[in-house]
């Protein structure tokens, strides 16, 4: 057996019996091949940053921390190839310098490339879509030990799958994505009292590139978090209080650090509801909750995209984050907000804690049953499954 593998939350554990680091995609495909001729289970894992047990197995865990890197760029089409192990950091610090940047990152930018693509990673901002609408093309071992290549222009609807495919249609070897020219930005955060921020949000939401509010249970304030292009957006939030202000490329003033381990929920409602969704969360928070939890809860808006198994599919969204210190009971508060969630059509994040099973989450995904069928096809003997994707999936 290898050793115990930890996520980065510290809430999911297993000893898998083997761990492979693949350094090409010659050595990955064989690893692939073997697994089926020994019947065995793999499974992908990123920078285990995702809190659910998508990567969970007793077989075979395969990492990609070998396969990293830019490998190629078309100027006149702003499209970079990179190999799937390119943390978001070593992406970004490559596409600078070829004057391009990544269009948004999320909160961090430890995760792959290819693990965030695979949860619906996103950050923040009302005409931004979640990072894995970046990918443009793929090249890919399936279930089959194939090697395939998929491009957006000749294969829309698979691209569609690929996006947010949480490791089950097969292991992306090689990711073309859509880039945007670099540009300097802004960032600036500032602190006041949650009514205030509520009451100009939608001003905060409409006038930035990106906008995201932290709400802190205890103290009932809010932190406000813009971001814009120089000379963009908002230039100065005349009803907060500066804390704090940063110039730079996107990757340089956008990711932070997260020093202190948390467990997190989050859901993404439509975008309308979700003002309305926020003020319930806050006050069951306030009225239950906030003598034990302190952890803040964050506000995002996400622009709607097409990818099959999207969270933000055919929708603009708000996601609501609650977030608990990892060493502290989480699952009480979790288990308390999530029915406010679902009473708002909401879809949860794939990576992060939830409950939903096949039944509940076949009702918030209109090709659903389409995305299964590709699945059945890309991997007909199950090799990528584990048992929370068979149970998410209704296998
Ligand atoms: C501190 C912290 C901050 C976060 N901030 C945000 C945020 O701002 N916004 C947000 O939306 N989420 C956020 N998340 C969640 C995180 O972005 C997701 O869980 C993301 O999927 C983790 O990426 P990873 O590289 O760790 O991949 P993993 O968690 O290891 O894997 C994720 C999925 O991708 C699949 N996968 C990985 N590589 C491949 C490949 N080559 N081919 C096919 N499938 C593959 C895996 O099998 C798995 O199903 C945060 C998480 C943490 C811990």
């Amino acid at each position: 057996m290898a050793e115990e593998w930890i996520n980065w939350s510290g809430s999911v554990r297993f000893t898998p019996e083997k761990i492979k680091k693949p350094d090409s995609e010659t050595a990955l495909q064989k690893l692939v091949l073997q697994a089926l001729a020994d019947k065995k289970q793999l499974r992908i894992v990123g920078a285990g940053h995702s809190s659910m047990p998508l990567v969970k197995t007793d077989q075979l865990l395969v990492s990609q921390e070998k396969l990293k890197g830019i490998t190629g760029f078309e100027e006149d089409k702003l499209r970079v190839k990179l190999l799937p192990g390119t943390s978001i950091r070593e992406a970004s610090e490559g596409l600078i310098k070829l004057n391009t940047s990544l269009h948004n990152t999320g909160d961090i930018d430890m995760q792959y490339l290819a693990g965030a693509f695979g949860t619906g990673t996103h950050g923040s901002g009302r005409k931004l879509k979640n990072l894995s609408s970046m990918l443009v093309g793929c090249r890919l071992v399936d279930g089959r030990g194939d090697l395939k290549t998929y491009t957006l222009e000749e294969h829309p609807e698979m691209i569609r799958a690929a996006r947010v495919s949480l490791g089950s249609l097969g292991f992306m070897t090689e990711l073309t994505i859509q880039v945007e020219p670099a540009q300097q930005f802004l960032r600036k955060e500032y602190c006041t009292h949650t009514d205030t921020s509520l009451a100009h949000l939608h001003e905060l939401i409409e006038t930035n590139r990106m906008f995201d509010l932290y709400w802190y249970p205890r103290s009932d304030l809010t932190k406000l978090r813009i971001c814009n292009p120089v000379g963009e957006g908002m230039q100065d939030i005349p009803f907060g209080d500066l804390v704090k202000e940063q110039e730079g490329w996107l990757y340089e003033v956008l990711p932070r650090f997260r020093y202190l381990k948390y467990e997190e929920m989050e859901y993404a409602v439509p975008f309308e509801a979700g003002p309305e969704c926020f003020r319930e969360i806050r006050k069951r928070i306030k009225e239950k909750h906030r003598h034990y939890v302190g952890w803040r809860v964050l506000y995002r808006t996400i622009a709607a995209d097409d990818a099959c198994l999207s969270p933000f599919y055919n929708r603009d969204s708000v996601t609501i984050a609650v977030l608990q210190n990892h060493e502290l009971e989480y699952k009480k508060y979790f288990d308390d907000l999530e029915p406010i969630f679902r009473a708002y059509d909401g879809r949860p994040h794939w990576g992060k804690k939830h409950t939903l099973k096949a039944p509940e989450l076949k009702q918030l995904y209109p090709e659903w049953d389409r995305f299964l069928e590709i699945r059945k096809q890309m991997d007909p003997e199950g090799i990528f499954l584990n048992d929370h994707l068979k149970e998410i999936f209704g296998l």
